[in-house]
């Protein structure tokens, strides 16, 4: 069960939304699990603050995570309230990050570092956003990466590979425009091919 690279490295998980990127996610971090290897695995708190929680996949399928506010929750949590990495730092083996376009900037170079000292590093997230536009960190993250597996959901229109995330909002297909959080709109959220995917004017 040894990686292919030698010492610690960046693996990348991108698509759209119901791609299976936390399904690979949680695949990968259990065959670390069963391995006896040590994972920790992190996602953005949308509300809460730094709890306890899991990663679930849309096909119902969980791991344990934990929820941070800031990339650098990520640290005190591995370092048991430090700010710095050094050689003695007892980190994990694999550490995992779901939803990886929605932490903060330091999480690129948090990643790089985690590396940098020996540990497997599984980034999974959205590498567009709904208006099919490169998402935040996301190619910087796949730019550095040692290894990026770019999945496809099924579009919902034609059932063609989907590469894109179909954002509506009160079954209309949203405007580019259209801030990123709307507070009360009807939102969903469908995968889409190239072809199918809308923005409205
Ligand atoms: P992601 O993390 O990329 O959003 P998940 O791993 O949470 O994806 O969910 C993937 C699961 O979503 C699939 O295994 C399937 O059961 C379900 N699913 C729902 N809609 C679709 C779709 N349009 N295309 C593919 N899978 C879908």
């Amino acid at each position: 069960l040894k990686s292919p690279y030698h010492g610690g490295h960046l693996e990348v998980i991108v698509g759209p939304m119901f791609s299976g990127k936390s399904e690979e996610l949680i695949r990968r971090v259990n065959r670390a699990v069963i391995a006896r290897q040590r994972v920790a695995v992190f996602k953005p708190a949308i509300d809460d603050r730094y709890h306890a929680t899991f990663v679930a996949s849309h096909n119902g399928r969980t791991v344990e995570a934990v929820a941070v506010r800031h990339t650098d929750d990520v640290l005190a949590h591995l370092t048991g309230q430090g700010t710095l990495l050094t050689a003695d730092t007892a980190l994990p083996d694999v550490v995992g990050f779901d939803e990886a376009q929605f932490f903060d900037a330091g999480l690129v170079p948090l990643a790089l570092d985690l590396a940098d000292h020996g540990v497997r590093v599984i980034l999974a997230g959205l590498d567009l956003d709904f208006r099919a536009e490169p998402f935040g960190l996301m190619p910087d993250l796949v730019a550095r990466a040692e290894s990026v597996e770019k999945l496809t959901a099924i579009c919902v229109v034609c059932g063609a590979p989907a590469t894109r995330t179909q954002r509506l909002i009160g079954g209309q297909p949203a405007r580019f425009n259209d801030p990123v959080v709307m507070v009360g709109a009807q939102e969903a959220y469908e995968a889409r091919c190239r072809v199918h995917h809308e923005l409205r004017r």
